[in-house]
């Protein structure tokens, strides 16, 4: 989608950091930190919202989490634990619609969030 910020960083029209990319997702580090460790792992295909999912995305849903254990790992936050969290809506937070899991690590987390 044109107007989709996450798709134009895939596609390399935009800035990014890339992580992890592969023929279905792409993790990117979050240029505006809320912890050492903060990557964002998303679906190449613009789907806006985890509420917008279908059984055709089961695969890639797995695959996002699959990347994020696996960011986890290469990073070294593994052993101490580390958050993964999807924002759906505005009263949840999500500010981008285009479907992202973030991978928060690296310092203690409180709960329940703000
Ligand atoms: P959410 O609020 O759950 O929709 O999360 C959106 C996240 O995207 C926020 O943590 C932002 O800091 C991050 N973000 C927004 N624009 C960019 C960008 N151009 N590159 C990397 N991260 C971004
Ligand atoms: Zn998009």
């Amino acid at each position: 989608m044109d107007d989709c910020i996450f798709c134009q960083i895939i596609e390399g029209k935009l800035p990014g950091t890339k992580l992890y990319e592969d023929d279905s997702v792409v993790a990117i580090k979050d240029k505006n930190p809320a912890a050492p460790v903060h990557v964002l792992i998303m679906p190449r295909e613009h789907i806006p919202s985890i509420k917008d999912i279908q059984s055709s995305h089961a695969n890639v849903l797995f695959k996002m989490f699959e990347t994020a254990n696996n960011l986890a790992k290469e990073l070294g936050i593994t052993d101490r634990g580390y958050r993964l969290t999807i924002n759906c809506g505005p009263w949840a937070g999500q500010s981008v619609y285009h479907l992202h899991l973030h991978l928060l690590g690296g310092r203690a987390m409180s709960w329940p969030p703000g």
